[in-house]
């Protein structure tokens, strides 16, 4: 049986679009097909929308889900620290407990600051690195994510003139001299940079899986490359992992790829989706705070959100976590590649651990651009046959697995997958 119709969840929508700009929470959110879903609830890998409906959430919050909806360890030891107060503007005790958490699981890293956002972590990320170097501009690759303040939405999406610059209208122009601008994979564009006697470079930011635009696995020796450059050049090495934390490895890209960054910027999965981020890493830098780089935050670190934290690192460091991710990444992915072939359909589909990405209409979508060129029209109208079938996905291709899927969902899935294709084609 497939849902023809969201009556409830149209209703909704027209009721939100007179009161939030846009009518919507975030931007993106008002981009999903046919329009967006509105939920009453969730448990473990479903959602449930406002008609009644029950859907495989394969989006989890664009990432923070990683535990499933209503995971009990987490709602348990959020809902312990719900009496007690929501923040103390001053210390306590789990600000420390997780922090320590933190800085077992990822190897270099010393310390650690709270923050609410991914878009506040890397500001202070990239404001500790220019303290640290004394130099100004930093280098971004192309595709790459990084928050949506004005200094980093550069070089993301092609903007609002067509180009891949400035992604927003109202955004600093100025912002286009602070960076520059790489193709991920570039090691000697980089090199040159870098080395250039006045490039004035103060940190190399990437997600080190470019998850945001292809979840593009970094090339062999690349993290490495980049590492050894930035040691040469005094240059602070920034790996963003605001998707990758804690999800393709119990360390993230670090343990992953062996590669240790000067600082990590955490979000998403670090709460199971409750608002936390984080920077860490060497306390040379970090320390800094103490010494005229400012990082505030009303709600940093608040007993709430690491309540959270503490009990998702908790969930996350249960034996096979990442055994059962890899095993049920790979089988959504062979699935999705296998019923492509079937229907004929020239496709991409790359899988890191628990994050997968299906290119439709482009073979060996390798890079940013094939990225780009990927057939969005026939993905949205996939998108929205898989949603009648009862499985709820991300605009644009990416997939999130929760520890909640079981293998038996994927199979489910992947069946969906293959049926929705033959009804899209
Ligand atoms: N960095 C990366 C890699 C992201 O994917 C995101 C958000 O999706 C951000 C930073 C910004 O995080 P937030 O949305 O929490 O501000």
């Amino acid at each position: 049986m497939t849902i023809a119709a969201w009556p409830a969840s149209q209703q909704a929508w027209e009721r939100t679009k007179a009161s939030l700009g846009g009518g919507v929470s975030t931007g993106l959110r008002a981009s999903m097909k046919p329009h967006p879903i509105f939920f009453q609830g969730g448990q473990g890998p479903r959602l449930t929308d406002l008609d009644g409906n029950t859907y495989l959430d394969y989006v989890l919050g664009w990432g923070p889900v990683i535990l499933g909806h209503g995971h009990p360890g987490l709602t348990e030891a959020v809902s312990r620290q719900l009496p007690l107060g929501a923040t103390y503007g001053s210390g306590h005790l789990l600000e420390a407990e997780v922090a320590e958490k933190v800085l077992a699981r990822i190897p270099g890293t010393e310390r650690v600051l709270w923050s609410n956002t991914g878009s506040e972590a890397t500001q202070v990320a990239l404001r500790l690195a220019r303290a640290a170097t004394g130099r100004h501009r930093f280098v971004k690759f192309t595709g790459h994510y990084h928050g949506w303040s004005d200094t980093m939405l550069v070089g993301y999406r092609p903007g609002p003139d067509g180009s891949l610059g400035l992604g927003s209208l109202g955004q600093n122009p100025a912002a286009m001299e602070d960076l520059a601008l790489v193709t991920w994979g570039d090691l000697e564009a980089t090199a040159d940079l870098l080395k250039a006697p006045d490039s004035d470079i103060a940190a190399v930011f990437c997600e080190p899986v470019l998850c945001n635009s292809g979840v593009l696995a970094p090339p062999l020796g690349f993290l490495q490359g980049l590492r050894d450059l930035c040691d040469a050049t005094g240059t602070i090495l920034v790996f963003d992992e605001v998707i990758t934390g804690f999800r393709i490895g119990s360390g993230g890209a670090v343990t992953r790829y062996g590669v240790t960054p000067d600082l990590v910027v955490l979000a998403k999965a670090i709460a199971g989706g409750y608002p936390l981020a984080a920077v860490a890493g060497r306390a040379e830098i970090i320390d800094r705070t103490t010494k005229g780089v400012v990082h505030a935050g009303t709600y940093n670190g608040n007993p709430v959100v690491l309540a959270a934290g503490s009990a998702t690192l908790d969930a996350l460091a249960e034996p096979d976590v990442y055994e059962d991710f890899e095993r049920r990444g790979t089988a959504l992915a062979d699935g999705m590649r296998a019923a492509l072939a079937r229907h004929g359909v020239p496709s991409t589909v790359h899988q890191v651990g628990p994050v997968v990405q299906c290119i439709a209409g482009v073979e060996n979508a390798d890079s940013f651009d094939a990225f780009l060129a990927a057939d969005q029209e026939f993905y949205d109208r996939l998108g929205v046959q898989m949603l009648r079938r009862g499985v709820f996905t991300l605009p644009g291709g990416r997939w999130y697995l929760s520890t909640a899927h079981s293998d038996a969902d994927i199979a489910q899935t992947v069946a969906v997958f293959d049926e929705s294709l033959a009804a899209t084609l």
